[in-house]
C-alpha cells in the first residue's frame, strides 16, 4: 500500500487527459430518456477510454484502448460499431497513474480504499483494476423499446452474470456526492473479461490479485442532448433524481 504514492496523483494536461467528457446525465435516464442522442464514432473523438450503455439501456458498453465492447442480455461481449447510438456515456483520454496493488479484498473495501488512498472524494477520477478477481458478478440491463419506461421500472429487467477466478479490467469513475444526479455520486464501474467469457457492470467482486491505477480530472465537460424533442420538452421538476438513482444503481454510495 502506497498512500505516500497515490496522494501525489495530479491531474495530467498533456493529450487533455485531466477532462472528463460525459454525454448526457444519469438524471435524463430516470424518467426514461433512453434514445441514443451521440454516436459511438463521436464519443471515441473524445478519448480512447469509457463507459455507457445504448438506446434502450442497450447493454453495458466499455471502451478500453480505443476498443469498445458491449455486453447484452445473452452476455456475449461483441465490439460496438461507430454508428451505435447511446444516451448516456462518459469518456476520457487514458493516462492512468500507479496508485498500489491489493489482494484479498471485496469491492466495497476496495473501493473505500481507493478514495481514502488518494483522499479525492470531491474530485471526478477514473480508476483501473487490473488483476485477478475469485468473484464477480455483473449485469446487463435488457434493451427497452419505446415509449421506455422509467429508470426504476427497468430496474427488475436486467440479466445477471456470475464469474470465478476471472482475469480482466475494471474500469470506475468515481463522482463526487454533490454531483448526484449528473453521475451516480461514488463508483459506476464496468467489467471485460480478458477472454472475454463475462463483462458488465459491476455489482459486486473480490478481488484476488491485482494492480490499481487512477486518474485525476480538474474538468468535467458535461454534453447535453439539447435538440433532442424529448430531452427538450421533459419537465424533470416531479422526477425524484437523486432516490431514483440510488436504486437504480444498487446501494454503492460514495459516501460510506
Ligand atoms: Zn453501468
Amino acid at each position: 500500500m502506497s498512500a505516500s504514492i497515490a496522494k501525489n496523483i495530479e491531474p495530467i494536461r498533456e493529450h487533455r487527459a485531466n477532462v472528463l467528457y460525459q454525454h448526457g446525465t444519469l438524471a435524463l435516464l430516470v424518467p426514461g430518456l433512453l434514445e441514443g442522442t451521440t454516436t459511438m464514432g463521436e464519443l471515441l473523438t473524445h478519448g480512447d477510454t469509457g463507459i455507457g450503455t445504448g438506446e434502450g439501456l442497450d447493454g453495458e458498453i466499455i471502451v478500453l484502448d480505443g476498443r469498445p465492447w458491449r455486453v447484452g442480455r445473452s452476455g456475449k461481449v461483441e465490439a460496438v460499431p461507430d454508428d451505435f447510438t447511446m444516451p448516456f456515456a462518459t469518456m476520457h483520454q487514458a493516462a492512468f497513474q500507479y496508485q498500489c496493488e491489493r489482494a484479498d479484498i471485496g469491492l466495497e473495501e476496495l473501493n473505500r480504499r481507493i478514495v481514502e488512498a488518494n483522499g479525492r472524494a470531491n474530485t471526478f477520477f477514473a480508476v483501473i483494476v487490473r488483476g485477478t478477481f475469485s468473484f464477480m458478478k455483473t449485469r446487463a440491463v435488457i434493451k427497452q423499446q419505446a415509449p421506455y419506461p422509467t429508470l426504476e421500472e427497468v430496474a427488475d429487467r436486467q440479466a445477471i452474470f456470475l464469474g470465478q477466478d476471472v482475469r480482466g479490467t475494471m474500469l470506475g469513475y468515481f463522482s463526487p456526492i454533490m454531483f448526484h444526479g449528473a453521475a451516480v455520486a461514488g463508483f459506476h464501474e464496468h467489467f471485460l473479461a480478458d477472454d472475454h467469457s463475462i463483462g458488465g457492470h459491476v455489482l459486486d467482486a473480490v478481488l484476488e490479485r491485482g494492480e490499481i491505477h487512477t486518474q485525476v480530472f480538474d474538468t468535467l465537460v458535461q454534453h447535453l442532448p439539447v435538440d433532442n424533442p424529448e430531452y427538450r420538452n421533459h419537465d424533470f421538476s416531479h422526477d425524484n433524481i437523486a432516490e431514483a438513482i440510488s436504486n437504480a444503481e444498487g446501494d454503492r454510495r460514495g459516501d460510506e
